[in-house]
Formats: C-alpha cells, sequence, structure tokens
C-alpha cells in the first residue's frame, strides 16, 4: 500500500524518482582539554580558512547557475566567517576555557541559534540556519569528517533531508534533482524559498520522511497539495502522472503571458504585482511578469542586525528596487515592525497583545529621528522611478495626517538641501484594521489609494490569531464581514477618483480572483510565482459575470457556502 506522508506545499510541481535520503554525518563532538593553545586556535583557524575556500567555490558556482540573488547567500555566510564575535569568540573560548576547537565552536554557535530561534519571527528563526550551516561546515573541517555531496548525485533522484540548508540546496543538479521534502521547516524556509526559485517541486515540514523513506524507494513529491507518497502503487502512479503532465502543460500555457495584459475577455484591465521583501527577489518579479511592486515590506533591512540601517543604507535599496522596475509603480511600505516582528536593539516593551500594541505607523509617530531617515531615503529614491508610499496598521485619520504631514516637511527639507525629488509622489495607507476600512470614505478623501492588508484584516476582523492552529478554522478570508469591508473600501476609493488594491495572500488566490475582480479591485499583489496563474484566469473571465458573482456572495450567510458558490459557478479555471 500507498504509504502518504503530510506536509507543507512549498513549492508547486509533482516529482517522481528514487529516493535519495541525505544522512547528517556523525560528528561526535566530546570537551578535550588542550595542552597547546596556540596550535589549537591555528587549527580552528585552518578550518575556517578552508571553509572560506569551500564557500567562495559554491557562492561562483551558485552566481553561474542561479544569479546574484541566490548568491548572496553566501556572502551571508561568508561574512559569519568573518564575524569577530563569532571567530574571535571560538579562538578566546579556547584560550580562556584551555578547550579543543570543536567543543568551543559548538558551544557558541549553539548559543547563537538557541537566540535566533528563540525570536518570535518567521525571518529571525531563519538566521539560526545560517549559523547552523556555517558552524557545521567548519566543524566538519575540524573533524575531518567527509561531507556527503548532493553533488555527486548523477541520477534522476528527489531528495529526502531533515532540512537543507542554502549550501546544500546550491549543490543540486537540477538535470538530476527532480524535488525534494525535508522533515522540518515551513513555507519561508530557506529550504522552501529556494526551491520556489529554482521552480522544483518541494514539500517541507513533513516531520518524519527521513524516518520513514529509504535511499532507492520510489517516491512522489506533491508539491500542489503537500504530500509524499512511498512506493506509490500503479493506480497512483498513473493518477500522479496524469496530474504531472496537466500541471506542465498549465505551466506552459502560463508561461506565454509573461507580456500580456491582465485583461477580462470584456475588456476590463487590472494590475497584477508582486510582494517583496528585499531587492533580491526582483528577478522572480520580472520574470513571472508583474506589472508593479504592490508591497515591498521594507522591515527586513531593519531586522538581522544590531542598530538602525542609515538612509544611505535605505536609500540604496529603495533605489535599485525603483531603477530596475522602470517606472513601473512600487508601492513601498514604511516600517512595519512590532507584533511578531521584533527589533532587539529598539528595546521595546514586552506587551500581552503585540498584535494590538506598539507597533508599525504607532512606533514610527513616536520614533520620529528613525521614522524621518526612512522617509529621507524614500523620498531621494523617488527621483529614480514611480514611488508611492504606504503607511501600515493605520487606525486613525489622526496618524495618516501626522504621516503625510512629515513626508511633506522631509520633501520640504530635501529640496532646499538641494536633493532631487520626484514632483508627485502618492501617499497611501495599508486597510487592515477594521476600524479604517469602516470609515473607509473619509480616508478615501485624503489618501491617494488604499492597500487592503488582508493577512491582518482578517485576524482583527474575526478576532483570530493568524499565528494561531487552534483558530485557524475561524480564520476566514470568505466570511461575509470581510468581504463587505473589501467591498465597503473598493467603493470608498471610487467615489472619490481613488484607486484600492490589495496585498494580502488573498489577492492571489484562486476562489478570491473572481470575487475580488467583481468587487472592483484595481491592483492585486501578490507573491511572484502566482502572478501568472493570476493572469491566465482573469484572462478567462468577464467582467460583468465576476460582478454577478460579487453580488451573490455577499448576501450569502457563510465563508463555506461563499467559496461553494465560487466553485459552483465555474470561476475556478484549473
Ligand atoms: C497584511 O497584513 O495583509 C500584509 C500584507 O502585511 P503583513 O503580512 O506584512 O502583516
Ligand atoms: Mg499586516
Amino acid at each position: 500500500m500507498t504509504n502518504t506522508l503530510e506536509g507543507i506545499a512549498a513549492s508547486k510541481g509533482i516529482a517522481f524518482a528514487k529516493a535519495f535520503v541525505l544522512e547528517q554525518p556523525e560528528m561526535t563532538i566530546e570537551k578535550q582539554e588542550i595542552n597547546d593553545v596556540d596550535a589549537e586556535i591555528t587549527r580552528f583557524k585552518d578550518a575556517v580558512n578552508s571553509s572560506k575556500e569551500e564557500l567562495q567555490i559554491i557562492k561562483d558556482k551558485t552566481l553561474n547557475d542561479m544569479g546574484e540573488d541566490k548568491a548572496e547567500i553566501f556572502s551571508a555566510h561568508l561574512l559569519v566567517l568573518e564575524d569577530p564575535e563569532i571567530i574571535e569568540g571560538v579562538s578566546s573560548k579556547i584560550k580562556d576555557d584551555n578547550v579543543n576547537a570543536e567543543h568551543a565552536m559548538k558551544e557558541l554557535s549553539d548559543m547563537y541559534i538557541t537566540m535566533f530561534e528563540g525570536m518570535d519571527n518567521e525571518y529571525m528563526k531563519e538566521r539560526a540556519s545560517d549559523i547552523r550551516d556555517v558552524s557545521q561546515r567548519i566543524l566538519l573541517h575540524l573533524l575531518g569528517v567527509e561531507n556527503t555531496s548532493l553533488a555527486a548525485i548523477q541520477e534522476e533522484t528527489v531528495v529526502i533531508a531533515e532540512d537543507l540548508t542554502p549550501s546544500d540546496t546550491a549543490q543540486l543538479d537540477l538535470t538530476y534533482v527532480l524535488g525534494f521534502a525535508t522533515d522540518i521547516g515551513g513555507r519561508t524556509s530557506h529550504s522552501a524559498i529556494m526551491a520556489r526559485s529554482m521552480e522544483i517541486p518541494a514539500v517541507v515540514g513533513t516531520k518524519e520522511a527521513t524516518k520513514t523513506v529509504s535511499t532507492g524507494d520510489t517516491v512522489i513529491i506533491d508539491g500542489l497539495e503537500g504530500h509524499v507518497l512511498i512506493n506509490p502503487d500503479e493506480t497512483v502512479v498513473n493518477t500522479y502522472k496524469e496530474k504531472q503532465a496537466e500541471y506542465n502543460r498549465q505551466k506552459e500555457e502560463w508561461a506565454k503571458l509573461v507580456s500580456e495584459k491582465s485583461i477580462t475577455t470584456d475588456e476590463h484591465q487590472v494590475e497584477l504585482a508582486a510582494n517583496i521583501g528585499t531587492p533580491n527577489d526582483l528577478d522572480g518579479v520580472l520574470s513571472n511578469g508583474a506589472q508593479g511592486i504592490g508591497l515591498y515590506r521594507t522591515e527586513f533591512l531593519y531586522m538581522g542586525r544590531n542598530e538602525l540601517p542609515s538612509e544611505e543604507e535605505q536609500f540604496e535599496a529603495y533605489k535599485t528596487v525603483l531603477e530596475k522596475m522602470e517606472n513601473k509603480p512600487v508601492v513601498i511600505r514604511t516600517l512595519d515592525v512590532g507584533g511578531d516582528k521584533e527589533l532587539p536593539y529598539l528595546n521595546l516593551p514586552q506587551e500581552l497583545n503585540p498584535f494590538l500594541g506598539f507597533r508599525a505607523i504607532r512606533l514610527c509617530l513616536e520614533e520620529k529621528d528613525m521614522f524621518r531617515t526612512q522617509l529621507r531615503a524614500l523620498l531621494r529614491a523617488s527621483a529614480f522611478g514611480n514611488l508611492k508610499i504606504m503607511f501600515p496598521m493605520v487606525a486613525t485619520l489622526e496618524e495618516f495626517r501626522e504621516a503625510k504631514a512629515m513626508v511633506e516637511d522631509v520633501k520640504e527639507t530635501l529640496i532646499k538641501e538641494g536633493q532631487a525629488v520626484a514632483d508627485k509622489v502618492e501617499t497611501g495607507i495599508m486597510v487592515e484594521i477594521p476600524s479604517t476600512a469602516a470609515i473607509a470614505d473619509l480616508f478615501a478623501k485624503e489618501v491617494d489609494f488604499f492597500s487592503i492588508g488582508t493577512n491582518d484584516l482578517i485576524q482583527y476582523t474575526l478576532a483570530a490569531d493568524r499565528m494561531s492552529e487552534k483558530v485557524a478554522h475561524l480564520y476566514q478570508p470568505y466570511h461575509p464581514a470581510i468581504l463587505r469591508l473589501v467591498k465597503n473600501v473598493i467603493d470608498a476609493a471610487h467615489n472619490e477618483g481613488k484607486w484600492a488594491g490589495m496585498c494580502g495572500e488573498m489577492a492571489g488566490e484562486e476562489t478570491a480572483v473572481p470575487l475580488l475582480l467583481g468587487l472592483g479591485l484595481d491592483e492585486f499583489s501578490m507573491s511572484a510565482t502566482s502572478v501568472l496563474p493570476a493572469r491566465s484566469q482573469v484572462r478567462s473571465l468577464s467582467k460583468k459575470e465576476t460582478e454577478a458573482l460579487a453580488e451573490e456572495a455577499i448576501q450569502l450567510p457563510t465563508s463555506k457556502e461563499v467559496a461553494e458558490l465560487v466553485e459552483r459557478k465555474g470561476f475556478i479555471v484549473s
């Protein structure tokens, strides 16, 4: 019988092949007292140097095969190898505690890993995996253990691993490695991000793939639904072969739409934009034909470091994005930290309800110097493209007015300094708090645009924490209250001649696209890989028919009935 494991669908597609289970190298690290401290430090530094050489080779290969943005992970690893807190830290430990290099390295890296993993934030947790990756490399050199080489795979394979570090994924030869599954990880883990950019099917977080699968088993990775099927029988194989062929056919069709318009059968055009976290995401944005950036989450510039980013550093990042997008609209969101995204160096107070606390625009309006620096960088960058500034978590008109006044003030100062600033920079808000959605008509008179942040709007409207599995059933995008709030926001914008977008995950969902089109949404911003499927769907729909659908949906009493209606009426194309 086919054994099936459930995991998280991390990268779309279906792969079939014999499994290669990546064994963790045996590493027994014992604490030993040493006699010759200097020789031990030299041995440690040699291991660091060998690791550097190795990483440089991997970085060059990645640069060649996958481009600059992916190679940057290895620049980050090389920086860890130069970080005095770690490298000097280990040397000092060897000296002060009179211990062997392996033990000192392990203790120090474990301490940093625990620190980063303890942060209540996905992105920071991923920094832990960088340190784990680098310290493992040094330890292997110290112990003289050979690293299992994924680069040696020479036949069609799916890789099964506890986790795949960035250096593991960089070694995958995509001629042979057709997909992978891991025990740990979520949709934002390095392995998942890499799989999406390499466009190979992947399932992460299966918990027990390495225990259940043996090298040589036949495995199907279903990256569409998040299943891993082990030694499938013939019927299952045939079903999946059909599913794979269908998906591949669909992908070929989508690829043809890269330069096409996002237009309905009755000639209504919308903008399909992408969400990004760093300028490194731009290649995917362009190759997937996004018509703009609907959300640039600038908080990543502020995270994973010990101090605020300078004006210059921010200016460079914003300028890069604006220039690469060549005058296409780029909505940059001002700092949205607090809640689940902490900045340890700001020493913010611990709160009982951080999602309802001192965060985002609330924090920026208090920390005015920090906010002014970001606004200066943004406005200076505005001269290089089509910038729109967006404020997060706005709950009251006073907040918007104060933030807007700061923009005006900073602009005036820059002009006096003789700096170039674009004539017109739109300022808008995220609508992610129900109070704002309820008085959208009043906001619409003052803002230039709205972007509906459903990730938060849903959690605040239904009072269901977006991180809690226990109340996940209440986190309902199609709840009539959400649809009505979305309609209220779009109508309010249009009544004042403004535009309304959406940058929450909902914007790219197949069930949502026809409803949002029918409600009149102008801009849909989503992860880059969702743009082409969404374009294909938009091009198959009639605006008029989606209007009728939305009208009916908004009268339905439950989320379930709304989703069923969309399906029953044939609005889901794939
Ligand atoms: C949202 O809340 O919908 C949103 C896009 O912002 P974030 O997911 O960054 O909170
Ligand atoms: Mg949000």
